[in-house]
């Protein structure tokens, strides 16, 4: 058995340095003579690891002192619903932009929380292009505006930052963050799960400017409470401490890469080798608008439907694996996350050509 590149939209692939890590420390972590997983994140060995794991994000991300990192539970999906109980009332607009599957989802979810309006959708275009901001019709009076950087099934990406009227502007950067350097201080809040470019299924992690977090209801219960989880330093129950640690050892990976800028240079590259290689292929099709291609995930098509089991199958043997679309879109998806080295997509450009000239 050997590795292979693994093309998955998430759980995605990790720095192989990191996995040999967790491996060589997994039953002696430190000087706790025990797993990372054993001790008490009360204790002051777990407690540094996580203020490390904190810093060094803070430095990765350049994030402002007025903002507060959680490393939260639930996965996005819980907070697509706990961010409108905390951030608006029930009776209060909450504006959305929805630009493939999870903006969507996030909408929905936020419905029997607050009034949702859905200020621009690129549902029209099948989610292939975003909506011109200039068509967007933000409420002045949104509690917040919600959207998705990044959209890991349409590949849909923005690749500036919008404007948000007056609103403070809340993103789901679950499938980008890390991915290049972002202005943390235009966000009222960031939130990310885990498990594309952070680490491990089972943590997200926010970052939320102070302001947001007065608003936090005190009627709610407060294990759903941001503030709550803020003033506790994310220890208000047991942590996902193991998820944590995890995350830390990326940290410090991306770190030793150069940082943001760094990767952000690879992810770029990466993604120019892919895209360049379809549009000329004559075989393959990438249905995205140009100029919102994701650097991180890639669909595309291949011309007839009946090839797809046979790529799928010979992808494998070459050793690249989790290629398949998702089923809303269908047909293939490579995702290219920090972890995926230039080679990896070299590979896969390779073998997409000889495929290519076998069944042309
Ligand atoms: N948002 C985005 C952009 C995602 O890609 C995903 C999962 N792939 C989610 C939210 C949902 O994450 P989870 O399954 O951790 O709830």
């Amino acid at each position: 058995m050997s590795r292979t590149y693994n093309f998955s939209a998430g759980p995605a692939a990790l720095p192989e340095p990191v996995l040999r890590r967790a491996r060589d420390e997994m039953l002696e972590w430190g000087k706790a003579r025990a797993s990372v997983m054993e001790v008490s994140h009360r204790g002051k060995d777990f407690i540094a690891l996580a203020q490390k794991a904190e810093g060094d994000l803070r430095t990765l991300m350049g994030i402002p002192q007025n903002y507060k990192v959680l490393f939260l539970q639930g996965g996005a999906t819980q907070h697509f619903a706990q961010i409108p109980m905390n951030f608006a009332r029930r009776d209060q607009g909450v504006d959305y932009v929805v630009t493939g599957h999870w903006s969507e989802k996030a909408a929905k979810e936020a419905k029997p929380l607050a009034q949702v309006r859905i200020a621009a959708s690129g549902a029209e275009s099948k989610f292939t292009a975003i909506p011109p901001r200039a068509q967007w019709q933000l409420d002045a009076d949104a509690a917040y505006l919600h959207y998705t950087p990044n959209e890991t099934i349409h590949g849909v990406e923005f690749h500036d930052i919008p404007d948000a009227g007056g609103a403070p502007l809340i993103a789901d950067m679950s499938s980008n963050i890390l991915s290049r350097p972002v202005d943390v201080s235009k966000f009222g809040v960031i939130y990310a799960g885990a498990q594309k470019n952070i680490g491990a299924s089972g943590l997200v992690v926010m970052i939320v400017r102070e302001d947001m977090l007065a608003r936090c209801p005190k009627d709610i219960p407060k294990i759903f409470n941001y503030a709550e989880h803020a003033a506790n330093e994310s220890m208000l129950n047991t942590p996902n401490t193991f998820g944590w640690y995890l995350a830390g050892l990326v940290f410090e990976w991306l770190l030793e890469q150069g940082g943001v800028a760094a990767i952000a240079q690879r992810n770029l590259a990466k993604a120019d080798l892919l895209y360049g290689y379809i549009d000329n292929s004559g075989f393959y099709k990438n249905p995205v608008e140009k100029s919102a291609r994701s650097w991180m995930n890639v669909p595309f098509t291949l011309p007839r439907e009946e090839l797809d089991a046979a790529f799928l199958k010979e992808a494998e043997s070459a050793g690249l694996m989790a290629l398949k679309g998702h089923r809303a879109v269908g047909g293939m998806r490579a995702s290219l996350y920090n972890a995926m080295p230039l080679e990896g997509v070299q590979t896969l450009v390779d073998f997409m050509k000889d495929f290519a000239t076998r069944n042309s």
